[in-house]
């Protein structure tokens, strides 16, 4: 039986938008019954205009980010040997695309800093501003691009461009653009359209989906993707996985239940997992009514 995540382990050991220790969150998660967990810290931001809010209420400096993910890496490391018989750890992050000059360098040198055993590859902006971040900022961002499509073309292809770049085994919630649109949110047939040249990038990369319950958990919208986009990534035969994007203990696996519903939804008979073969970590399918916690 195994139940996983992929994209989360946030904690506010390392993460100022996050709580916890590190260590507590994969307590939590040995807890509710997880048998594969994916620690996916933040990525390092690199300019000033760059910070999350917290980070520039407490006055943060990039230079700091840079330390605290060093010491992302070290703890995860040491906590997949501490945990190794109770529950298998996959350690990797999650990127941005920042900066907008230098993102592709930036994340390969992260990639490339430790021992990294996959990414979630996420867009969190469009030309710089993060469109999850508050609804009045998306839609300020969106007026200045031409309106809402224009800037959900501006996301999708920006999302193609590092999906293309960076390979990334899991490509984290899709459709985060959507996500102040409310439980009716949609796509035009143009957007539609673009999403479809994500999902061929996603499909020749190998990558693998992460149905994220982040935002639906919150109240705010549905789990990503949208049914739509995963029947359509189901026809392609792009395999899916679980984020439950935990921040802290509190949000560890709450929400996969979502996911499951619009995973099977969507037709789906099988979901992806990572695992751990003779040292590398390679995608299983697990047929999804094996999919649950341990116990
Ligand atoms: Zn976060
Ligand atoms: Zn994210």
């Amino acid at each position: 039986m195994p139940w996983f995540s992929y994209h989360g382990g946030h904690s506010g050991q390392f993460c100022r938008h996050a709580k916890d220790d590190l260590a507590a969150v994969v307590e939590r998660a040995i807890d509710a019954g997880f048998t594969h967990y994916g620690l996916s810290e933040h990525c390092p931001r690199y300019r000033a205009q760059d910070l999350f809010g917290e980070e520039v209420t407490q006055q943060v400096d990039p230079a700091t980010l840079l330390l605290d993910f060093e010491a992302y890496t070290r703890e995860a490391l040491r906590l997949r040997d501490h945990y190794a018989d109770r529950v298998e750890l996959i350690v990797g992050f999650e990127t941005e695309r920042l900066p907008p000059e230098s993102w592709a360098t930036r994340m390969a040198e992260v990639r490339a800093s430790a021992a990294f055993e996959y990414i979630v590859g996420s867009v969190h902006d469009v030309d710089g501003v993060y469109v999850d971040y508050s609804a009045e900022q998306t839609l300020a961002l969106a007026e200045r691009l031409g309106g809402v499509e224009a800037l959900q073309l501006r996301y999708f292809d920006a999302l193609t461009d590092l999906v293309e770049t960076l390979r990334p085994e899991v490509v984290g919630h899709v459709d985060l653009v959507r996500k102040f649109d409310g439980p009716n949110a949609g796509f035009s047939p143009k957007v539609l359209a673009r999403v479809e040249r994500t999902l061929e990038a996603v499909k020749a990369c190998g990558g693998v989906l992460d149905v994220n319950c982040g935002a639906h958990r919150r109240g705010l919208s549905p789990v990503y993707p949208l049914p739509e986009i995963l029947q359509r990534a189901r026809v392609m035969e792009i395999g899916v996985t679980l984020g439950d994007d935990s921040h802290g203990a509190d949000s560890v696996g709450v929400g996969l239940d979502a996911c499951m519903a619009a995973i099977a939804n969507a037709g789906y008979g099988e979901v992806c997992y990572l695992t751990r073969d003779a040292g590398t970590v390679t995608w299983r399918r697990a047929p999804i009514d094996t999919v649950k916690p341990l116990r």
